[in-house]
This record gives structure tokens, sequence and C-alpha cells, in this order.
């Protein structure tokens, strides 16, 4: 008998037509856990579960400080089974231990960062300029929340949402991808365990259309926080505005990595490939489209493919893995065809190219690092996210060229840029429309510093002050210490 993973109402149950989904290792496509897969009816008593919590107030009317406190107790357990849930995680992805490891210290410290932010939340008083008015702007919880995740950091992704949801005093439902549910599944565990009261977690396991698409049409649902695509973004945005839910959407990118020849190449190039083929590009904000100043384009690209052609693909046991493999069979297909659009566009590929054929590797969904030289701005493999391990290279001969074709793109959600002269730098960055900006570095976030999109790649912010605001709801209480009539209209009396 499989494990009953729908979590609905502080109870794990099974779906209620019985069935169960495989979980499949990208490495070798066996299977790894066998889940519940939801149906439409049980997604729909989640979200009942849900809204009955949060309107008897059994956890949104703890105070802050108990609240914040619960979360802290999270983070202590997120700490304590971190090898489990890294383990997990490796399990579903095939990512290295190492990089699932960091993962989850990254996913500790976002549960520390918001309940310290909820501790510095404060009422704020308007000064309306009469005594007998007390006037303040307070804080309150949105209510139910659905919280939905992609699979490529499938618990990061999940607990930018659970986090400050925990500490705004929300309740939710969250469906984890349908490929990566395992670390999601023992995070309600960790809940359960820290004391959070009955119907206030729920879990969803199961496929977007059939058991996520109720939570954004239902209209017990207030908010959906969604991180994903861009087609299942604009999807929901659409659906949830049939009852004008809040929607947070943190969607995909298409981010410029642009390299002046006044900068330090050889850092320059070493954090491109790193951009470009870090879990296999399979990040939103991977740096896949490189902008290199004319002068230094030979040199750049040869010693990028001299770099892509060394970097070691594997599964995750293998201790010489550098990157690993692509999520699914139908990921290694779409990363595929856009090899045929970069051939047929007139793009040059330099190295990788097509899907790895060697013994250890052949019962997974395995690409190599790819480098598609002569590329130009209009073509489908610069505009459209591959979320493969593909670098394009296009060039520039100026700052303002460098600036219009890193803003060439529906998206806006991180560029990197590198310059040694601070005042280009400082005209790039600022002019760059995209949501993160790196200057002489590529990658690095913090809990601290908000995180999303311009353009397409979202709407809303996550981490950061305003990733709790988003769980928030605004109230202006006016009360007047000496009641009067308005005397607005005339009395007849
Ligand atoms: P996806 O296909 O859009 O799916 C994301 C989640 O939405 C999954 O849980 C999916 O369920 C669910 N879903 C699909 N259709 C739905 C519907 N009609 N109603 C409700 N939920 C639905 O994205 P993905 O392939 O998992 O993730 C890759 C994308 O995420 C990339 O574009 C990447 O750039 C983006 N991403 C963005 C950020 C960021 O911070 N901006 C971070 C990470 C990833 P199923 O799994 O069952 O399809």
């Amino acid at each position: 008998m499989p494990e009953s993973t729908l979590y609905i109402n502080g109870a794990w149950v099974a779906s209620s037509d019985g069935a169960v989904r495989e979980i499949r290792s990208p490495h070798d496509n066996s299977v790894v856990a066998t889940v519940s897969e939801a149906t439409a009816a049980d997604t729909r008593d989640a979200i009942k579960a849900a809204r009955d919590s949060f309107d008897s107030g059994v956890y949104a009317s703890w105070s802050m400080k108990d609240r914040c406190a619960l979360v802290e107790k999270v983070a202590d357990l997120i700490k304590r089974d971190a090898e489990i849930l890294a383990s997990l995680e490796t399990r579903d992805t095939g990512k290295r231990m190492v990089e699932t490891r960091y993962d989850m210290a990254d996913i500790e410290a976002t549960f520390r960062h918001f309940a310290a932010l909820g501790l510095k939340l404060k009422d704020r008083k308007v000064d309306v300029g009469a005594d007998n008015i007390s006037s303040v702007i307070t804080h309150e919880a949105v209510g139910v929340c659905a919280l939905i995740g992609p699979w490529n950091y499938p618990l990061l992704q999940i607990s930018w949402k659970v986090a400050p949801a925990l500490v705004a005093g929300c309740s939710f439902i969250v469906k984890p991808s349908e490929l990566s549910p395992s670390t999601a599944i023992h995070l309600m565990k960790l809940l359960e365990e820290a004391g959070l009261p009955q119907g206030v977690a729920n879990l969803i396991c199961g496929a977007g259309a059939t058991a996520g698409a109720p939570l954004t049409e239902d209209p017990r649902v207030d908010l959906v926080s969604f991180t994903g695509g861009l087609v299942t973004g604009r999807r929901i945005m659409a659906t949830a505005a049939q009852t004008v839910k809040k929607v947070a959407l943190e969607l995909g990118g298409k981010n410029p990595h642009i390299i002046f020849e006044n900068s330090n190449i050889d850092a320059a190039i070493d954090n491109a490939v790193t951009g470009a083929f870090l879990h296999s590009g399979q990040v939103c904000s991977a740096g896949t489209r490189v902008l290199v100043e004319k002068s230094i384009h030979d040199r750049v690209v040869a010693e990028i493919v001299r770099r892509a052609k060394a970097i070691y693909v594997g599964g995750p046991e293998d201790p010489r893995t550098e990157t690993g493999p692509l999520i699914s069979k139908e990921h290694l297909g779409k990363v595929e065809a856009y090899m045929h659009d970069a051939e047929k566009d007139g793009a040059t590929i330099l190295v990788g190219g097509s899907r790895i054929d060697r013994e250890d590797l052949n019962k997974g969904w395995y690409f190599p690092p790819t480098v598609i030289d002569n590329c130009l701005s209009k073509m489908k493999c610069v505009q459209d996210e591959s979320f493969g391990p593909i670098m394009t290279i296009e060039t520039f001969e100026s700052v303002d060229e460098a600036i219009a074709l890193g803003n060439d793109t529906i998206y806006g959600l991180s560029g990197a840029l590198w310059c040694d002269d601070k005042k280009i730098a400082d005209r790039v960055a600022a002019a760059l429309r995209h949501g993160t900006i790196w200057v002489n570095d590529f990658g690095p976030y913090r809990p601290q510093a908000e995180w999303g999109g311009f353009k397409a790649s979202g709407v809303g912010r996550e981490l950061g002050e305003a990733g709790l605001d988003e769980y928030l709801e605004i109230k202006h209480i006016w009360t007047n210490n000496k009641p009067a009539r308005s005397g607005w209209f005339a009395d007849p009396s």
C-alpha cells in the first residue's frame, strides 16, 4: 500500500478515487516514490479545510510573537532534517546532494528571515490634524492562499511562500509540481510537529490541470501565489480574475549576461559558464543570453567553449558530476526542439546540441552544456526560455546597444554585467528592466532582498519585506473619540 500523501485538515489521506502517481528519477527513470494523486474534489476538500480554519481564527488570532516563534521552530526542524530533505530533493530532481544541501540552508534562512521580519511589523498612525481622531493603519492576514510551486527548486520556491503566509496568519493549500512532491510532503510533517493547528496547512499532490486548477477558480481562495512558467501563469491570472483574487506570479526569465571589454574577463567567463549551466540551466535566473563586446568575442567564446566541453554531466551519486539531468523526458524533448529552431534561424552550435549518448546515462534525461554563437536578438533561441543548459551568444559595439539588447525580451527577471568603469556599470544597471541586477558578479540572492520580475517575469515580489506584504491586507481604522453629527444634509425636523 503506498503512503497516503494528501494532507487535508490535519490528516494524511489517499486520493478520493484511490489514484496514485509514480515519481521517477530523472537520472534513470526508476520509481523513487508513489504518491496519492489528488482529484479536483480532494482539492476542494483542502480549500474547505483552509477556509474553515482561517474563518475560525484558530491560527490567525495568534499573536505575531507566537506565530513568529512557530516559524522559528519550523526553521529549527528544517535544520534538524536538512539531510533527509536534501536526499528527498536529490531523489526527485536528480540534483547533486551538494546542491540540495545549499537549498536546505537557504530554506532555513528564509524561515528565519520572515520570523524576524514579522516581529518588526508595526501599526502606523496617520496624523489627520484632529485630537479627537485616531487613524491607524493595521495589517492582517490576506486569508486562504493557494501556494503553487515548480520542480526546479521544489522546496525552496514553496518556502518563499509558506514562511510569509505563516507569519501573516494565513491558512493555505500547497500544490507542488507533480514531478517533485517529496519535500513538500515532509514539510507538512514538520509544520504538524511545530504545533500548527489543524487545517491551517494543507497539501495537494497531483496534476496542475486537475488538482491545481480548482485552487485558482474557487471563490474561497483569496490569494494565488504561483511560481512556474509564463503560459501557466497567464492561465492562472485569467482564471483568478473571475473571482478577483490577489495574484502573485514568479514566472520565467531570459536573462542577459553582459561582458564589456573593460572588465575582469576571466571572472566574467567563469561566471557566465556557471550562470548558464548550473543545474543544467533549469534556473529561472539562468544567464543564458550572453552579450559580449565585439572586440573580445573570439577570445571569450573560445574560452567558454573550452570550459563547457569540460563540464562533467552525470548522476547524483557519481562524485565526478558537476551538473545533472533534465527533469523529464518531455522537458528533454522541448530542449532538443530548441536546437532545431537555432539551426533553422542560422545560428551556429559550437558545442553540445544533442542528447548525451553514454551508457551510464542512457536511461535518464541528459543534455550537455551547449553554446550557440552568431545569434541575433530576434531568433527564437534568444527570445524563448529553454530552461536547459543552453547559452546563446550575441555581440554589441556600444553601451547603448548592450542596454537595448539586454532589454529586448518580454521577460525581466534578472541580468548581470561585467564592467570596470563604474559610471558605465551604474548606467547599464539602472537602464536594464529586470528585477535583480548583478554587477561584476552572478547569482547571489538573500532572503532579506526582494526577488521578482519586471514585465512578463511576474507580478509582485517574494522575499525581502515585500514578500511578506503579499500575504497581508492593509486596514485603515478611523476612530472618532468625540462622536458628532455629520451635518451634511439639512435636518428637516
Ligand atoms: P509550470 O509547468 O508552469 O508548473 C508550475 C506549477 O503549476 C506546477 O505545480 C504545475 O503542476 C502547476 N500547474 C500547471 N497548470 C496549472 C493550472 N491550470 N492551475 C494550477 N496549477 C497549475 O512550471 P514548471 O515547468 O514546473 O517550472 C518551470 C518554470 O518555472 C520556468 O519557466 C521557470 O522560469 C519558472 N520559475 C520561476 C522562478 C522565479 O522566481 N521567477 C523560480 C523557479 C522557476 P504540474 O506539475 O502538475 O504541471
